[in-house]
C-alpha cells in the first residue's frame, strides 16, 4: 500500500467554499455577493425564525462548523418555553 493517497485525496474536495457560499446563497435568493456582504456585515441565518440576524444573537455552540446555534437565542428561548409548558411542574435547572 503506497503511503500518501489518503493526503492526496484530502486535495480533491467535491465542494470548495465557494460553491459551498454560492449554494447557500442561491438558497437565500442572492448572488454571491450579496450573500458575502451579508456575512461581512455580522449577519447570520436563522433557521428557527427563517431571516437574518446579528451573529450576537446567536448562542454558543461548539458541534457547528462556525461555533454558533443555527438558531438564535430568542427563537430557542420560545422554543424551549414551549416545550417546558408540555411538562408544567417538571423544573430543570436553566442551562
Ligand atoms: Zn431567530
Amino acid at each position: 500500500m503506497p503511503r500518501g493517497r489518503f493526503g492526496a485525496d484530502r486535495h480533491v474536495q467535491m465542494f470548495t467554499d465557494e460553491d459551498r457560499q454560492l449554494g447557500a446563497a442561491r438558497k437565500h435568493g442572492m448572488t454571491l455577493d450579496e450573500y458575502r456582504a451579508t456575512l461581512g456585515a455580522g449577519l447570520k441565518w436563522c433557521f428557527g425564525c427563517q431571516n437574518w440576524h446579528d451573529r450576537d444573537k446567536f448562542g454558543p455552540n461548539r458541534s457547528t462548523n462556525d461555533g454558533l446555534n443555527a438558531a438564535c437565542r430568542d427563537y430557542r428561548r420560545t422554543y424551549n418555553r414551549r416545550y417546558a409548558q408540555r411538562r408544567q411542574r417538571q423544573r430543570s435547572t436553566p442551562a
